[in-house]
């Protein structure tokens, strides 16, 4: 790539830990190039990205590219999201209010972040236009929002989920979701647990109500896929990250995360869960023996 004769190099950094070899590849060409750089993950490193490259960001969506026509992988129908977790990167960058691209093109993954949200015509309009288009839809990549999710959701979107026998996707982020989520999965009911995906925040509690909230997925019938909370501007230092709670630190977090994720709750708790041979169960002390005393 450094042989390259560009005359422009246009970065896009989708997460956060990307930025360093954006700003690598931004330092190496900036005398030769003009270099363009944005994308989510570089939301939060406006002033980082100036102080190393001496170059502006472009934040937010880019209207440039946003709405750009053809045939690909990904999709956007809509943007933003109401809900306006504190944790999320969505209303910040894309807005608490939804705009739509009614003329989008759809492609097999849907990246919307609130399919349930969305007004029910614009939800039949994108379905429509997934028919006329013949094209098959692969993943519905942010899915559902359990506290909008109703059973003429699922109806709705069923047929074109089933054809692909593309995951639902949710979340269970906070323990006051619980109850919203468990409706969704009574409507879910006859979906098979591995195709009800939902997403689980992990690091945004306590560690006792992280464990109970992903326990609570599979016991309703769902596959938790956990996910340690970042900050926005993180850069891929796993000693920045700042534990919360009872959290002691990144590793932990990933820990309780690659149990899950690689499916060990199917064959043995967590307490007795230890990824490095020298070290005691990292979890030993969520077995209720230990702490019912
Ligand atoms: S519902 Fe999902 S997309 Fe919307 S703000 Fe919350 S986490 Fe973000």
């Amino acid at each position: 790539m450094w042989e390259l004769d560009a005359d422009l190099v246009a970065l896009s950094v989708i997460f956060s830990w990307h930025a360093p070899l954006a700003r690598e590849i931004a330092l190496r060409m900036k005398n030769r190039a003009e270099v363009w750089c944005g994308g989510p993950g570089m939301f939060a490193l406006a002033s980082w990205w100036r102080k190393e490259t001496c170059l502006e960001t472009v934040r937010g969506l880019d209207d440039r590219f946003d709405k750009q026509r053809g045939r690909y992988d990904m999709t956007f129908a809509s943007r933003g999201c109401p809900v306006n977790c504190s944790f999320c990167i969505v209303p910040r960058l894309e807005g608490t209010h939804f705009t739509f691209d009614p003329d989008f093109i759809p492609a097999p993954k849907l990246c919307d972040n609130n399919l349930s949200a969305l007004p029910a015509d614009y939800q039949d309009h994108i379905i429509e236009r997934y028919r006329a288009y013949h094209q098959p839809l692969v993943d519905a990549n942010s899915g559902f929002e359990p506290r909008y999710f109703t059973e003429e959701t699922y109806q709705r979107w069923k047929p074109l989920l089933d054809e692909t026998r593309a995951y639902w996707r949710f979340a269970l982020d906070e323990t006051r979701e619980l109850e919203d989520v468990r409706c969704m999965m009574t409507i879910l009911k006859e979906v098979s647990p591995s195709r009800k995906r939902v997403y689980c925040l992990v690091g945004n509690e306590p560690i006792q109500a992280c464990y109970e909230r992903a326990m609570k997925i599979i016991e309703w019938g769902g596959e938790p896929f956990c996910q340690f909370l970042l900050p926005l501007n993180w850069l891929g230092d796993a000693k920045k990250v700042k534990s919360r709670y009872d959290w002691t630190s990144y590793q932990q977090g990933r820990d309780f995360c690659r149990y899950f994720n690689r499916y060990g709750w199917r064959s043995y708790p967590i307490w007795h869960y230890q990824n490095r041979k020298n070290e005691p169960p990292p979890f030993a002390f969520l077995c209720p023996k230990t702490w019912q005393g």
